[in-house]
């Protein structure tokens, strides 16, 4: 399963995509950015905000529904594990 992701190790809070495409990202409260949405991920508009993105901190990642498996992908950031440790 393909997913949009941020990697806010890289985000520096620019806000591009955010202005480009609010319907996919938003700033959390770090002010760095984060995808609110995993819906249409495939639309012009993200694909705009990726390739707008000064640091190259957005992008697609496969992931299985093993959280182990998608951890190795996402290296921690992903939303998936972003909701287990909110469930911890
Ligand atoms: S465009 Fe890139 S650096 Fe700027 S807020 Fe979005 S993810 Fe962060």
């Amino acid at each position: 399963m393909k997913k949009l992701f941020v990697n806010k190790e890289a985000c520096i809070g620019c806000g591009a995509c955010v202005a480009i495409d609010g319907e996919h990202f938003d700033f959390d409260e770090d002010g760095f950015s984060s995808v609110i949405s995993q819906e249409n991920i495939e639309s012009d508009s993200v694909k705009n905000a990726i390739s707008s993105c000064p640091t190259s901190a957005i992008s697609y990642v496969e992931t299985t529904e093993s959280k182990e498996e998608e951890c190795e992908h996402c290296d921690g950031h992903c939303q998936k594990c972003e909701e287990n440790e909110a469930l911890a």
